[in-house]
């Protein structure tokens, strides 16, 4: 017997003996839509024979029902959907039904009619469609939740780079001095990204800072180098152990390319490296570069969370600077650029605190020039404001770093110097009063020459209890100078006081 599967007919295996495929009922099955496979039962392998295509297995139970169980077994083993009815003789309805146990849907008992046949075969393969049916919604619920674990630890990461985000912001907000600012942002990078080496540069004014996770210098060190290549030059001083570096002067913010990828790793380890320009508006205002080991670049994620940090650090640095700004013009004199009357305060009582407490020494120098007003008399107010300006860069060239220059009023200026005891000012205020003899003042039409009275008063003087009274002794000086005929240095004289009072105020 011949029976071709052919299309439109479920295709089954008939395993048995030549006189079960002999039998008229399987080509009769044709009809019911069934194509029917003979396969000698002796030369069977049910892990190769008929496996593919195949959605119904009539197996005939011999005489051995060992092996129509080792069969079940083995169709279980392959976890095959295929549907299995058994035929056989007269079989014990315990061995039935261990049978069916093992994984057989029917057991027809041979022969039988066709409708039996056909019976069990439909309802057999009906069974086996809901399986599969199920099996698929079941895989399909599976793949569902498997992608429903990955969007919600998506999600978790999300929340906690949001979480972690915010913090940052929230921190590099907290300050309004730029080291804070950098401090708050080489805490939270790291956490957020895992970079492990961040620089960042700035212009206007140029600074570079950078971190490392192992606080490896070296690394740094190299990083600074490259950051401020950037800036189109070496680098000018350089704090060594610090974490930053300060550049002289001040640059075009233009020198800035934010496309530069020019950054070498230092050691040639496998690094993921980020480039962030910061920017306010179109001007750029320096880059954030940051750095991690491994060759995972930088997901578009973290790159949308670093722009993030960028933004957020642009906005703060530039209230840094504007706070900055406000606070120097609250402290400065417009006219000149020197510090005013107000900024000169805090540390005249810090000076005469320490002078009372711990006897340093300082002075304070007050200067007028002579008879100026007969040089706006003469040349007019804006000529006047010229000498004033060019007198304060005079002042401020002449003396020291920690020496503080402010205008006092009018044509009027005051020195503070720190550390300093009378014998050192004296020259200091005569050196000045001879460079301002000496000095032709540039005003619009010509030059001006002036002359300046000082008067100096040391802050451990026994008539000194408080700002004012050490002001008031400058001002003596001052006041001794011009009436002993102007162009002059005058030194505060002590106040006639007794020792013990002296003494009991200089140790106050
Ligand atoms: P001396 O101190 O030697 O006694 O004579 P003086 O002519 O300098 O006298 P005084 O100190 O009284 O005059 C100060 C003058 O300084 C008066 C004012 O016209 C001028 N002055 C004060 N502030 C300014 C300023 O901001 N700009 C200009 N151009 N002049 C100023
Ligand atoms: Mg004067
Ligand atoms: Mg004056």
């Amino acid at each position: 017997m011949s029976l071709q599967p052919h299309d439109g007919l479920s295709r089954i295996l008939l395993v048995g003996t030549p006189a079960l495929h002999r039998d008229m009922r399987w080509i009769q099955l044709a009809r019911h839509g069934f194509a029917c496979v003979p396969v000698m039962k002796r030369r069977y392998n049910v892990n190769t024979d008929g496996t593919a295509d195949i959605q119904a297995i009539v197996y005939q139970v011999g005489a051995r029902t060992a092996d129509t169980l080792a069969f079940l077994e083995s169709v279980a083993s392959r976890q095959s959907d295929v549907c299995i009815i058994l035929v056989g003789r007269n079989q014990k309805p315990d061995m039935v039904a261990q049978f069916l146990r093992k994984g057989a849907f029917d057991y027809v008992n041979w022969p039988c009619s066709l409708s039996r046949l056909t019976d069990s075969l439909i309802s057999g393969l009906r069974n086996r469609q809901t399986f599969l049916e199920v099996r698929t919604l079941s895989e399909d619920l599976a793949n569902a939740n498997r992608s429903l674990a990955q969007e919600r630890d998506a999600l978790k990461q999300f929340n906690r780079r949001l979480a972690g985000l915010n913090q940052l912001t929230q921190a590099l907000a907290r300050s309004l001095k730029p080291d804070e600012v950098v401090q708050a942002l080489f805490a939270g990078v790291p956490t957020l990204t895992g970079a492990e080496l961040i620089g960042l540069v700035r212009t206007n004014p140029e600074r570079v800072w950078t971190w490392s996770k192992d606080g490896g210098q070296e690394r740094e060190q190299i990083l600074r180098t490259q950051l401020l290549g950037r800036l189109g030059r070496p680098p000018q001083r350089v704090t060594s152990g610090a974490a930053t570096l300060r550049l002289v002067g001040s640059r075009s913010t233009s020198l800035i390319k934010s496309d530069d990828s020019s950054f070498a790793h230092p050691q040639q380890t496998t690094q993921a490296m980020h480039d962030i320009p910061l920017a306010i508006g179109p001007h750029a205002i320096g880059v954030l570069h940051v750095q991690r080991a491994g060759s995972q670049p930088f997901t578009e994620d973290e790159q949308q969370l670093l722009a993030t940090i960028g933004t957020s650090l642009s906005l703060t640095l530039r209230n840094a600077d504007a706070h900055q700004e406000l606070q120097d013009m609250a402290l400065r004199d417009p006219l000149t650029g020197v510090f005013n009357r107000r900024a000169l305060d805090e540390p005249l009582m810090r000076e005469l605190k320490a002078g009372l407490r711990y006897k340093t020494p300082a002075c304070l120098m007050i200067l007028d020039l002579d008879y100026f007003k007969t040089v706006n008399d003469r040349l007019g107010h804006t000529a006047g404001d010229l000498v004033l300006q060019e007198l304060a860069s005079l002042m401020t060239d002449t003396v020291r770093d920690v020496d503080m220059v402010g205008r006092y009023g009018g044509e009027e200026f005051a020195i503070i110097l720190p550390h300093t005891s009378i014998e050192q000012a004296q020259p200091l205020a005569e050196r000045l009063r001879n460079l301002i003899e000496t000095h032709a003042f540039d005003v619009e039409d010509g030059t001006v020459r002036l002359t300046a009275s000082i008067g100096i008063a040391e802050v451990c003087n026994p008539a000194i209890a408080a700002v004012e009274d050490w002001v008031n002794a400058a001002d003596a000086a001052l006041y001794e100078a011009k009436a002993q005929g102007r162009n002059r240095v005058v030194v505060h004289a002590l106040a006639p006081l007794a020792p013990v009072q002296a003494a009991a105020l200089c140790a106050a």
